[in-house]
């Protein structure tokens, strides 16, 4: 298995806030939701996601559901002295997750981040891109995630997007999703985010595409058997 990783922040000036995991076991993309003015929190949306990383990694053993739910306790726990974790603007994220384990694909999404696993002949797409709902400092928010599994002899390969990124099929249509997985098995997924960033700079005022952010922060993981 082979696994490629490429990211990219929507501006210049500022750090992006996603950030991608590749574990022993544990693939993951975690999009930082852009913070209001007032979040109650002193750390910061980066921050936060950095936490949640490295906490997800150290419960990677898990089943993704337990290891998140897991995760954004510990995460929280980190913060809960100095902050209010209970201002509803307080920082979160949307995030995909797949773990491989004991011949089974299992994955996870919560919020507008996006998994695609291309398992024979069935394309699956996940994504919750109306509710949403973020991992932030409530393990119940977890609950709403949505999760499956595929058996990992079927799976020939598998992309894990922000939705930054996810805005090349979703957004501009430059191509579908089975074709974006062949562009990345060819080129990498770095050329997706090229391409996807040329039709971005072509449409500055977002007249064609109207989109709130002219280029978000975009990231994938791919992986290919
Ligand atoms: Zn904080």
């Amino acid at each position: 298995m082979r696994t490629q990783m490429a990211t990219e922040a929507g501006r210049t000036t500022a750090p992006s806030e996603d950030r991608a995991l590749v574990g022993p076991n544990l693939l993951a993309v975690l999009d930082g939701v852009t913070a209001k003015p007032e979040t109650g929190c002193e750390h910061g949306v980066g921050w936060f996601a950095d936490q949640l990383s490295g906490e997800i990694l150290r419960f990677a053993h898990l089943e993704p559901g337990v290891a998140l739910a897991k995760a954004v306790e510990q995460a929280a726990e980190l913060h809960s002295g100095t902050c209010d974790l209970d201002h509803p603007d307080s920082p979160s994220v949307a995030i995909a997750m797949v773990q491989t384990k004991d011949d089974v694909l299992r994955y996870l999404v919560l919020g507008d981040a996006t998994v695609v696993v291309d398992a024979k002949s069935e394309l699956l797409v996940v994504s919750d891109t109306q509710t949403k709902r973020t991992a932030g400092a409530k393990v119940a928010d977890v609950g709403h995630a949505l999760t499956g599994e595929v058996p990992l002899r079927d799976v020939r390969r598998v992309a894990i997007l922000s939705d930054g990124a996810a805005r090349a099929v979703e957004l501009f249509n430059l191509f579908d999703w089975r074709q974006a997985l062949e562009l990345m098995a060819a080129n990498g997924p770095d050329d997706l985010i090229r391409r996807m960033r040329a039709v971005e700079k072509e449409d500055v005022k977002a007249v064609e595409w109207p989109r709130k952010k002219i280029s978000d922060d975009a990231t994938v993981v791919f992986l290919d058997r």
